[in-house]
């Protein structure tokens, strides 16, 4: 994937999370504060309006300061400080290997950032896992990817806002697992996405 395809990419999502709010506010509304689909949205609306053609690497980097500066949430400097970090890694022509290389380091970022480990219903759930659905030819389907959000249903909170659901929490898929299934899916290296 080169920097053109990447930036096409990006700018998609703000259709999806245009197409997504409803759905992801109704998830925060469960276990938060029923903000997450605005969240995305504002996210993706300044990454459209201010990320321009670029190299791969600013591309990412202008990308995560888009999502800082535009999120008024938890999400904001998680998925930021991710692309971030990520545009350190990312090669002109992002190939499997990269891809690979730039999950593990959104993992990381996630993970030290947040203070978060595997299964305690975040976005985390998703993004560190992607790994094992990433197919050897850079493939990241959506559908292997909802599985890995909707294995957060079953799960108890004890991360961000939705750990005052405590128990309550359980049966209500994480809403930023849920936004990191459409967020991952625009990195897919299949050209039909
Ligand atoms: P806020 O909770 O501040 O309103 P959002 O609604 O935009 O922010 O984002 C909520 C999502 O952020 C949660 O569903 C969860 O996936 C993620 N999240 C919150 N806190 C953490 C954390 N410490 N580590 C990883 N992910 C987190
Ligand atoms: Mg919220
Ligand atoms: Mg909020």
């Amino acid at each position: 994937m080169n920097n053109t395809m990447l930036l096409q990419r990006l700018h998609k999502l703000q259709e999806t999370f245009t197409e997504k709010e409803t759905e992801l506010t109704a998830l925060d509304r469960e276990i938060g504060d029923g903000d997450h689909g605005v969240n995305m949205k504002r996210g993706f609306n300044a990454v459209k309006e201010k990320v321009t053609e670029s190299s791969t690497q600013e591309i990412l980097k202008q990308t995560g300061m888009a999502l800082m500066g535009s999120i008024g949430g938890a999400s904001g400097p998680l998925y930021g400080f991710s692309f971030v970090k990520m545009s350190e890694a990312a090669k002109d022509e992002i190939d499997v290997e990269n891809l690979r290389e730039l999950l593990e380091i959104f993992a990381e970022t996630v993970s030290s950032k947040g203070k978060v480990s595997g299964g305690e219903k975040t976005m985390y759930d998703v993004i560190s896992r992607a790994k094992e659905v990433l197919g050897e030819d850079g493939a990241l389907k959506l559908e292997d990817l909802q599985k890995l959000a909707d294995d957060t249903k079953d799960m108890i909170a004890t991360k961000g806002r939705a750990a005052y659901f405590k128990e309550k929490s359980k049966g209500t898929v994480d809403p930023g697992a849920q936004s990191a299934v459409y967020l991952l899916s625009a990195f897919t290296l299949e050209e039909e996405a």
